[in-house]
């Protein structure tokens, strides 16, 4: 006979195990069985945030966010907020600390807190986690097999598999096959938060390791589409750090759609081309001067070497196309992205399955009632500080809580 759980939980990273918890925290007596794939449970957890896990970011709101629309959004945000996931890991005996940036760490620094506090609190909630199980396919009728043919039958599907970030970690986009056999749509799915490349001789690459506080905008249409401003790591092969990743997603979408939108940098955040401009013309001062006094030096001989190489020459003596180099290279730098790192190196992946096929007090499928979807495969993806994470225990609560509560559907 096929064993039969009352709720599957289909992947166990952040957002399987908070649903598969949330279930069986809602009603004991369910059977709740959550299944993953990978051999290691949790490894995009213990990696995460550099090895410290960056749970959550202490102000969370869906403006954070892109993919389906805010206000979809932010009604899931709303039903497990920040304080929610405070509480949540304070009563798993895990202490959250927030930084300057606004991101929260456990107090350990130590992912691997993170990951067994869910761990713990799976299992004395009395879930039954499942691992190497890799789901192969569940049916309409809510069968759940097994790619070596073992089989589950469930009352309600949970499906919580990821996306395609870092798919050594199991989260290989097999979660959106998935998704479309049970009659979900899956928008365009592509990296997020990912280092963008340059072209080879791009002169910030030689810069590699140099890192530096600018704003990045996508234009497109005639109009900023987004921007970001935050440290931007210049490496080998283009540009990372927490700008130029939160800033990818926007600028592949934008690209997409329109062959034309461009990205710029300034390296002098908040600086007007005039103000820099005006700065130029001081005749006491050289841009070598004007530059290294707000930049670190490095950067500074490379922007002016971009712009024609006038280090040295006095204000006074610069011509006005000399000064207009100067300005565009300082402050308005087209970077002529030529790509991404891909899914290897990216944090996030934006595209999924659309809020707008799910009841967004359930996150239950409009197309299959039974089934939930939550955490990454939606599409829904955050900026780098915490926010991912903070939509994986939102909807992870929300799905778990609903299935849990919702009628049984006989197999
Ligand atoms: C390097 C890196 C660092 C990051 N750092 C941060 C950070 O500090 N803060 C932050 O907020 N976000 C961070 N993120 C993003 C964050 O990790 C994800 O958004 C989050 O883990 C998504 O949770 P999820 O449960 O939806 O998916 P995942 O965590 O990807 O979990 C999905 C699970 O489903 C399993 N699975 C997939 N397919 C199947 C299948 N067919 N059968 C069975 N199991 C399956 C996988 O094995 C996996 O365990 C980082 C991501 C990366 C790659």
């Amino acid at each position: 006979m096929t064993e039969r759980a009352d709720v599957v939980v289909v992947g166990a990273g952040a957002a399987g195990l908070m649903a598969a918890i949330a279930a069986r925290r809602t009603d004991a007596s369910l059977r709740v069985i959550a299944l993953d794939g990978a051999r290691t449970l949790g490894a995009k957890i213990l990696v995460a945030g550099g090895g410290r896990c960056n749970v959550t970011h202490h102000a969370v709101d869906e403006t954070a966010f892109a993919g389906s629309t805010r206000p979809a959004i932010r009604k899931v945000l709303r039903r497990f907020g920040v304080e929610d996931t405070v509480a949540f890991f304070r009563e798993q005996g895990v202490a959250l600390k927030r930084e300057d940036t606004g991101k929260l760490f456990p107090t350990t620094d130590r992912a691997r807190t993170v990951l067994d506090a869910l761990l713990r609190a799976a299992d004395q909630a009395g879930v039954e986690i499942r691992h190497p199980w890799r789901v192969a396919g569940v049916d309409r009728g809510f069968v759940v097999t097994a790619r070596d043919g073992a089989r589950l039958e469930a009352g309600r599907v949970v499906l919580a598999t990821g996306g395609r970030a870092l798919p050594k970690t199991g989260s290989d986009g097999a979660g959106y096959e998935l998704a479309r056999s049970l009659g979900h749509g899956v928008t365009r799915t592509f990296p997020a938060l990912v280092p963008l490349t340059l072209p080879e001789g791009h002169f910030l690459r030689a810069l590699s390791g140099l890192s530096a506080p600018a704003t990045l905008a996508v234009r497109a249409g005639g109009r900023r589409v987004a921007e970001f401003t935050g440290p931007t790591l210049c490496t080998h092969f283009g540009l990372s750090g927490p700008a130029a990743l939160d800033v990818s997603r926007y600028w592949t979408d934008a690209r997409h759609a329109d062959a034309g939108a461009t990205l710029v940098a300034s390296w002098l955040p908040g600086t007007t081309a005039d103000a820099l401009d005006a700065a130029l013309r001081d005749p006491a001062r050289t841009p070598g001067r004007v530059l290294a006094e707000r930049l670190p030096e490095r950067l500074a001989r490379a922007l002016c070497a971009e712009a024609g190489g006038a280090w040295a020459v006095p204000g006074h003596r610069l011509t006005r196309e000399a000064r207009r180099a100067l300005v565009r290279a300082t402050v308005e730098l087209p970077l002529p992205v030529t790509g991404d790192r891909g899914y290897t190196e990216a944090e996030a992946t934006a595209g999924g399955v659309p809020l707008a096929e799910l009841r967004l007090e359930t996150l239950e499928s409009r197309v299959l009632p039974g089934l939930y979807v939550c955490g990454e495969l939606c599409d829904v993806d955050g900026r780098i500080g915490g926010f991912n994470f903070q939509w994986a225990w939102s909807s992870g609560f929300v799905a778990g809580t609903a299935a849990a509560g919702a009628p049984t559907r006989e197999p």
